[in-house]
């Protein structure tokens, strides 16, 4: 059946949940320092099994410290919906990047529990370890094992700046289960997460629905000139690699501003050599990273670069060469999970759009594997990976809302 009443969470319980877990690992200036594997992330950790339990909940352990809590289902061969993103966060993080996707879906099976509503599939509540990638690089380590993008073994090899391996400090803080990475089952998975963009705010949108992730390339382009010395080298004898890095950089906004809207382009990183005042660069060294959620725009991006650098250092008398060294896939979420978060915003009366998630999530890996959508809400300034990271109560209980009326729709309430 399916009902006739939208249902609501309670927003304050909600906002309670947010404040208490924040008290874990607070930050120097009103966010949070919970990263992974940290004795905070395992005091975390700690509070959510203890409220899960409260709550009935079974709580179960991965081998990559990944927690499933589980609300059985009347039907109990039915593949159940999982909901959830992660608790830990960045050095200097905000109180609800990934942290809101893990209480609101403890607020989803409080809501049930409240109600006494029984679905036909079991609903697990899920936070996935270690998706900020701060500590050990990279991000979204333990989604990408359950998913079988990364070895579990390479994975627990990963050191932090001490030396600390990954492995190591996931048995350190009583959080490598013993259910092998994988073995839990996933019938569809739904990831709510604050939006880290200004474009909700902006347009004072209540919801965001979120139909794809995007791709990225990183390409590592050494550019090699010659050193010489400034004042006495003749413009026309120069090869000068900042000179084609300048140029680099301006091909890559150009090319990125060629395939709006959806597209971006950067270059973060920089390197000179030797970076000394009255030297000509003899070597330059940068990062570009290039993004859009389509993957033709993001390959003809990448062509369009490469070609581009070697056609500019070449009547420079620079030699460039370039490596991959970062890539993603784009990433389309399942049309009937993305369908399903549009009809409950449509039904709870929020205003929605359509969005693409510009920052990598546990959801862009599990939708591999599983059919998968993300529901955002607005953040304030869109600022994100800061303490100052903000939303409002009605913000996070909208966004609870849809997704507690898309996973009891998936799931399917028994009468
Ligand atoms: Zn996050």
């Amino acid at each position: 059946m399916s009902l006739s009443t939208n249902l609501q969470i309670d927003a304050d319980r909600l906002w309670q949940a947010l404040d208490d877990m924040a008290r874990i690992g607070p930050g120097i200036a009103g966010g949070n320092n919970r990263q992974t594997l940290t004795d905070e992330d395992g005091e975390g950790r700690r509070l959510f099994r203890q409220w899960c339990e409260a709550a009935g909940l079974r709580v179960d352990v991965d081998s990559m410290g990944n927690m499933f809590a589980t609300r059985p289902g009347a039907d109990p061969d039915a593949t159940p919906i999982c909901l959830g993103s992660h608790l830990d966060t960045q050095p200097t993080g905000g109180r609800y990047d990934g942290v809101l996707g893990v209480l609101a879906a403890l607020e989803v099976v409080r809501t049930l529990n409240d109600l006494g509503i029984a679905t036909r599939r079991p609903i697990v509540v899920i936070n996935w370890t270690n998706e900020e990638g701060a500590r050990f690089a990279p991000a979204m380590i333990s989604s990408g094992v359950f998913a079988g993008v990364y070895q579990e073994s390479w994975a627990k090899d990963r050191v932090d700046a001490q030396g600390l391996r990954f492995g190591d400090e996931l048995r350190r803080i009583g959080f490598e289960g013993e259910t092998p990475v994988g073995t839990h089952k996933v019938g569809a998975f739904f990831e709510l997460h604050i939006e880290q963009g200004p474009i909700l705010e902006d347009e004072g949108i209540d919801i965001g629905v979120v139909t794809h992730g995007q791709g990225l390339y990183w390409l590592r382009v050494t550019l090699t000139g010659q050193e010489s010395h400034t004042g006495s080298t003749p413009m026309g004898k120069r090869r000068n690699a900042g000179l084609a890095l300048a140029r680099t950089v301006e091909l890559v906004h150009e090319t990125a501003m060629a395939h709006q809207p959806a597209a971006v382009g950067t270059v973060g990183h920089m390197e000179v050599h030797p970076n000394s005042p009255n030297i000509i660069a003899g070597r330059a060294v940068a990062t570009i990273d290039i993004r859009s959620p389509h993957r033709d725009t993001l390959e003809a991006m990448r062509e369009a670069i490469v070609s581009g650098i070697d056609a500019l250092a070449e009547p420079l008398g620079v030699k460039a060469e370039i490596e991959i060294v970062g890539h993603f896939d784009p990433v389309a979420f399942d049309p009937e999970c993305v369908a399903a978060v549009r009809r409950s915003a449509d039904r709870l009366g929020l205003s929605h759009r359509d969005i693409v998630s510009g920052a990598g999530h546990d959801a862009c890996y599990i939708n591999r594997i599983a059919p998968t959508a993300m529901i955002m809400c607005p953040c304030v300034g869109g600022l994100s990976h800061n303490e100052a990271e903000a939303i409002t109560r009605q913000w996070a209980g909208n966004g609870a809302n849809v997704l507690l009326n898309a996973v009891v729709d998936a799931a399917g309430v028994v009468a």
